[in-house]
């Protein structure tokens, strides 16, 4: 009989970067008895490596920013497919929550008044991230960590234990779900330096696994990001929404080959950085789409005085949304016009003092000296798309964070609708807190209302253990893991990546296919002792689940929106952005479903123009509108 570590909570939070720890910190202030439950070293998560700053409608740098306008920049960057309540709630509550960091003991970079500084990003009308030069996601892990001692100290004073009420299981990687009697009971996992097995029984479980950039070969994401909890929460019975929305970030290095796809953060464009191709041209004007004409400089002159004077010009065609700026940049490659290493050059050296680019963009400074020998000061930067954040995820209430199965949560980039088709930078770092902060308080709630607690019988709990141990006993004969996940990135990279097709999307699932029945056969040798070998395994089942979501949801949208662009249908198709497509798993395969979208308020719909309405609403959509305005 395998041995196995039991654990009982109220709330049980998967996944420590800033979704995960924020709704652990609501968890413990509503009372309950928290576990925090992390795959990576507790402080290393993705959210340690954003750059650029969480955007919030403080209205610091320009007093004519507020949550409205947030709101209408949030719609349109993810070109309105955004679930809208949770565009709503997020702008409204980004402000506070990045004030209340601050009485955790953070500590944003200062205007020269000493209000909270914010910087320009894409999309952003106004500068409207909060930062701390290009490590505000560093800061923002450890002021979230800071609270939890400090809950941490207080429960000691209380009970005489530091971990009575919160407690950090690190390098612990969930690999189940359980669920009884149509509701949660339970997480199962195991201890990565160990390999032992251990169970957290508990009423509520918040996903907060972040994403699943790991699928494809060229990503700014590391290991951990193997699609986990998109996978868990479909295994449970939950839904995903919008898998074929995968944003490939602009701008990731291209050179060396041993670092190809790490992020060269947006905060260099809005700080003044150009993107010129080989023949030195400042090729962004021509990539302007018309939706966003009336927004962007039409002329150099007028871009360059915008940094200086934003009243009175319009923004930099470089400050396009993500996905305009990645598909520009592939289309100028393709067109023969990219660097020796296939990328395009972002310049800021010619464009600002080098005392101004250390002390803004120091990350980026050691980033590009040390990886590239590079002199950003001096020389510019070769860069290209990189697989970045899947705007696709867990379909949760915008409101409870709550997904389909009683009991489970899902909140930061694991959870989905919020970013619609593209997520603006920025966004991110204050979806998380503000959703985090909502799927602890509900999380906390359910597990009150959960009155008759559910134990996880025996049999699912062997097959669980079974299932983790069967790449162990398959031993070296069997599949290689690595082999499968690189030949997985690959299928992933060349059919399913920034610019797709019908026949591409079509062999990427009979290739996918292949690659399940591979997975099942994968062996590993050696014990279960930190092996590798053996956590590869057990994630590729859940990276070809979420590969096998987006190539399906990719080949049934028949339009280019955000981070899905379709070479045979390039435009937006007004019908498709009233869909949302739904997966959900039966048995062992992805079952693909439409579902419409939820019919925006019409006080929201009238913070914007009739024009810009009618770039994306269908004809009927349009009319519902003159009608409610009559
Ligand atoms: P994460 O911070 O990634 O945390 C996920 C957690 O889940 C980790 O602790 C991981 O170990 C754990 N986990 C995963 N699977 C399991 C499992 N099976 N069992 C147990 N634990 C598990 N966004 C912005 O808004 N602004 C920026 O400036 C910005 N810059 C970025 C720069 C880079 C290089 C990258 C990669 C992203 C950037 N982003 C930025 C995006 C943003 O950082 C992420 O979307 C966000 O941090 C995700 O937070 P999260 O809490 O959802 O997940």
């Amino acid at each position: 009989m395998t041995n196995i570590e039991r654990h009982n909570y109220d709330v049980v939070v998967i996944g420590a970067g800033g979704a995960g720890l924020r709704a652990a910190i609501e968890a413990r202030l509503a009372g309950k008895k928290t576990a925090i439950i992390s795959k990576s070293l507790f402080g290393k998560a993705h959210t340690v490596m954003a750059e650029g700053g969480a955007a919030a409608a403080m209205g610091n740098a320009n007093s004519n920013d507020n949550w409205m306008v947030h709101f209408r920049d949030t719609m349109r960057g993810g070109k309105f497919l955004n679930n809208f309540r949770m565009a709503e709630l997020h702008a409204k509550e980004a402000p506070d929550r990045i004030w209340e960091l601050e009485t955790y003991g953070a500590l944003f970079d200062r205007t020269a008044d000493g209000r909270i500084s914010q910087r320009n990003f894409g999309g952003h009308e106004y500068p409207r991230l909060a930062h701390v030069g290009d490590r505000t996601g560093l800061e923002l892990i450890r002021t979230l960590q800071q609270k939890i001692v400090s809950l941490q100290q207080e429960d000691y004073a209380a009970t005489g234990s530091y971990e009575s009420r919160i407690r950090v299981f690190a390098e612990t990687t969930i690999t189940e779900l359980f669920v009884e009697g149509g509701r949660i009971a339970g997480a199962f996992g195991y201890y990565r330096e160990s390999g032992e097995f251990v169970l957290f029984e508990a009423p509520a479980i918040v996903l907060a696994t972040g994403g699943v950039g790991k699928s494809y070969k060229v990503t700014s994401n590391s290991w951990e990001y193997t699609g986990d909890g998109h996978a868990l929460a479909m295994r449970a019975g939950a839904t995903l929404i919008n898998m074929e929305f995968l944003q490939f970030h602009p701008t990731g290095m291209v050179w060396p080959p041993s670092v190809k796809g790490i992020l060269v953060t947006e905060s260099v464009r809005g700080d003044g950085g150009v993107l010129r191709n080989s023949e030195g041209k400042r090729f962004m004007f021509d990539y302007v789409p018309d939706v966003f004409r009336k927004q962007y400089a039409e002329t150099e002159e007028e871009a360059d005085r915008w940094y200086t004077d934003p009243d009175n010009n319009r923004r930099p065609p470089e400050l396009l949304p993500r996905d305009e700026v990645a598909r520009a940049i592939n289309s100028e490659v393709k067109a023969g016009r990219g660097t020796p290493a296939g990328g395009i050059y972002l310049d800021i050296a010619s464009r600002r003092p080098a005392e101004f680019i250390l002390k803004r963009l120091p990350s980026m400074y050691h980033q590009f000296k040390e990886l590239a020998d590079v002199d950003i000061t001096k020389q510019p930067m070769e860069i290209g798309p990189t697989c970045h954040y899947v705007m696709g995820g867990v379909e949760v209430d915008p409101d409870t964070a709550a997904a389909a199965v009683p009991g489970l949560f899902a909140a930061g980039e694991v959870s989905g609708g919020m970013h619609g088709s593209n997520r603006l930078g920025g966004n991110s770092l204050s979806d998380l807190l503000v959703f985090g902060k909502r799927a602890g308080e509900y999380a906390a709630r359910c597990a009150d209302e959960t009155t008759k607690r559910v134990k996880v019988p025996a049999a699912t709990l062997n097959a669980a253990v079974e299932n983790a141990l069967a790449p162990l006993g398959r031993g070296e004969g069997g599949e290689n893991p690595y082999t499968v996940h690189g030949e997985l990135q690959q299928v992933m990279n060349d059919l399913v990546g920034i610019i797709r097709r019908r026949s591409e999307l079509e062999e990427s699932l009979g290739r996918l296919a292949d690659l399940k029945e591979r997975i099942k056969k994968v062996g590993v040798g050696g014990g279960r002792r930190y092996n590798p070998g053996w956590h590869l395994a057990l994630d590729l089942r859940n990276m070809l689940a979420v590969s096998e979501c987006t190539a399906k949801a990719a080949l049934e949208r028949e339009e280019s929106r955000g981070g899905h662009t379709r070479e045979d249908f390039p435009q937006m198709d007004p019908d498709w952005r009233r869909v949302n497509l739904v997966c959900s798993l039966q048995g062992e395969d992805v079952r693909l479903e439409r579902k419409a979208l939820p019919t925006m308020r019409s006080e929201l719909m009238r913070l914007f123009d009739r024009a810009e309405l009618a770039k994306y609403l269908t004809d009927e959509e349009l009319a519902d509108f003159d009608a409610a305005a009559e």
